[in-house]
């Protein structure tokens, strides 16, 4: 089946990760809530067996957890799966909203430099497109590939702030090395709850050099 404008897309975190830490918690549960405001479907697939799925996140009704990974999920017709590839030589253009129906990205922190781990779905053979040059975190790769195939706004018309400057107190501050979509007040957006987590987080670093 061919995808096209109509067809309800769906948003893909092959996880990648031992473990589903506290970042991504809140990076799925952003995902999950703005799929579900844009009436589309979120799915995290490739879940080992007995995961344990936080509740918050399957109360979600656009959420899925799937214990198969994507290949088997798309058996039929990989060519709806569009893959979100940091490498990809093509950029995701509002016009891949027709072509593909469901977009896929690598469910892992991101890291500085790059370990370039989206190449573990990259094998699979899906084609790919890239979100621009600069690395995203996941949940703002998401939104900003549904601005682009549902919303249809090109790459180069959203908004951006690279490396912002999350500033904690007079004293402590810590540059997040990834590119954000930016709110209407210039601020990078983040999912409910990360900055508080991204300050305790440096505050234990600095604890533990102690
Ligand atoms: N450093 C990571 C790596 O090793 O590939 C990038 C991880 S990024 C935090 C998580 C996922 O978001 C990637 O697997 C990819 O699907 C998507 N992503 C992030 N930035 C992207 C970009 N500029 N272009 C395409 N996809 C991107």
């Amino acid at each position: 089946m061919a995808a096209n404008d109509a067809t309800p897309k769906a948003y893909i975190v092959e996880h990648l990760d031992p473990e589903l830490g506290p970042w991504s918690e809140l990076e799925y549960l952003a995902i999950a809530r703005e799929s579900q405001a844009a009436g589309a479907a979120f799915c995290l697939s490739s879940l080992p067996a007995g995961f344990r799925v936080p509740e918050a996140l399957s109360a979600v009704p656009a959420f899925r957890a799937e214990n198969r990974g994507v290949e088997e999920l798309y058996a039929a017709d990989k060519s709806r799966v569009c893959l979100l590839d940091p490498s990809a030589a093509k950029d995701l253009s509002p016009e891949d909203g027709d072509k593909f129906d469901a977009f896929l990205f690598g469910g892992i922190l991101g890291d500085d430099p790059p370990r370039d781990r989206t190449s573990e779905l990259r094998k699979k053979g899906f084609e790919g497109r890239r979100l621009g040059p600069v690395q995203m975190t996941t949940d703002t790769a998401v939104r900003v590939t549904r601005l682009v195939v549902q919303g249809k706004t090109p790459l180069h018309d959203i908004p951006y702030v690279d490396f912002p400057e999350l500033k904690f107190n007079e004293h402590e501050s810590t540059e997040m090395p990834f590119r954000y979509v930016k709110d209407d007040e210039g601020k990078p957006i983040m999912p409910e709850g990360m900055v508080e987590l991204i300050r305790k987080d440096s505050d234990k670093a600095i604890d533990d050099l102690f």
